[in-house]
Order: C-alpha cells, then sequence, then structure tokens
C-alpha cells in the first residue's frame, strides 16, 4: 500500500534473541504502521557495541518509510513497537537490548523536544548508521548535515560488516 506523506528514516538494532530476525520482523511491524510504508531496506549490517560494555554484537539496518503520521506519533508507534518485542524500560543504556529503533530523520524536520530530537544526534558519528543510509538514501539531505553520500565514514569508530547470509 503507497501512502502519501512524510519521508521518514528509521535505524534499527538488535543484539538479543536472534538478531537478524528480531531486525526482520521488525521491518515487517515497520510496514504494519498505520498510514505508513516501508519504502526501502537497506542490508543487514554487523556492528561492535558502543560503551565498552561487554555484550554481543549488534545487527544493525535502516530503512526508508513514507508516513501520514506526525514525528511525535511515529515515535510512539516505534517505542510500542520495542515494547512489544520485549524491550524492558530502565534498562542499560547502551546495554543489550532485543530491538531499538531510532527516529534518524523526518523529513526537512528539525526538532529538539524533550524526549524527541531528530535528526537523531549519533548519525553523523556511527558508522552502522552512515553505510545502511548511504545504500539506500545516497542523496537524502539530512538537516544540518548535509546529503548522505557526501558525510564521511568515521575511521576512529569501530568498522562493522555486512551480514552475507541471514542467522
Ligand atoms: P541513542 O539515542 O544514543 O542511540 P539509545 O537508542 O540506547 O541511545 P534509548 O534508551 O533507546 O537510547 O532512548 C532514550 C530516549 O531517547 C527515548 O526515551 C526517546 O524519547 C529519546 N529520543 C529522542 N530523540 C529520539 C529519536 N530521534 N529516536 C528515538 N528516540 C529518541
Ligand atoms: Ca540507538
Ligand atoms: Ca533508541
Amino acid at each position: 500500500m503507497s501512502e502519501e506523506g512524510a519521508e521518514a528514516l528509521v535505524g534499527l538494532g538488535s543484539n538479543l534473541d536472534g538478531p537478524a530476525r528480531q531486525i526482520e520482523t521488525a521491518l515487517g511491524m515497520l510496514d504494519a504502521i498505520e498510514h505508513t510504508s516501508v519504502v526501502a531496506a537497506s542490508s543487514l549490517y554487523r556492528s561492535a557495541p558502543l560503551g565498552g560494555i561487554e555484550q554481543p554484537d549488534f545487527v544493525n539496518a535502516v530503512a526508508l518509510l513514507t508516513t501520514g503520521l506526525g514525528a511525535r506519533m511515529l515515535l510512539e508507534q516505534l517505542q510500542a513497537i520495542e515494547r512489544s518485542r520485549g524491550r524492558e524500560r530502565g534498562e542499560i543504556h547502551w546495554g543489550p537490548r532485543v530491538l531499538d529503533l531510532d527516529l534518524l530523520a523526518f523529513g526537512a524536520l528539525s526538532i529538539d523536544e524533550p524526549g524527541l530530537t531528530v535528526p537523531h544526534p549519533g548519525i553523523a558519528s556511527r558508522n552502522f548508521v552512515l553505510l545502511p543510509l548511504r545504500e539506500i538514501v545516497p542523496d537524502f539531505e539530512i538537516p544540518g548535515l548535509g546529503r548522505v553520500r557526501d558525510l564521511p565514514v568515521n575511521d576512529s569508530e569501530p568498522r562493522i560488516s555486512r551480514l552475507a547470509l541471514q542467522e
């Protein structure tokens, strides 16, 4: 089903309970959000965890959505999906999680409100976001940062690799 509306970029991550399968399941759930369609999804990538906590590697991907929802409503839907997959609130920041859905960008909007910052502040420093974004939306203009294809990959961040096969 195609929907008129804003283009939204969502970052997906998981490092528990079959991460690759969690990402695939989440993509289906994104497409099932009301007035929302998944237009494109990247390959899956494996990345080392941020923050120095001993935990499994993450599997990451990004998706391009079109949505008739506003940014705040879309974030609420993302959080509802996280909860439905067993994400616990109050867990360690940057600790292991079954599913993390970040709203990376919402059209040309810049939002800085309690609980919602768009574009997501981690984009420019995270290879596990930049590389999958390049794959699906090289021409997307991220407010305040510029075009995805022009954003430099950060060499001081852990290297990531594309998953060859589903796990
Ligand atoms: P990071 O945001 O650095 O990737 P995280 O994903 O581990 O860290 P969470 O614990 O998932 O952080 O989210 C913390 C809070 O971030 C959420 O309660 C949410 O309200 C807020 N938040 C602000 N902006 C965004 C956004 N663009 N996408 C997702 N969450 C956001
Ligand atoms: Ca995150
Ligand atoms: Ca998050």
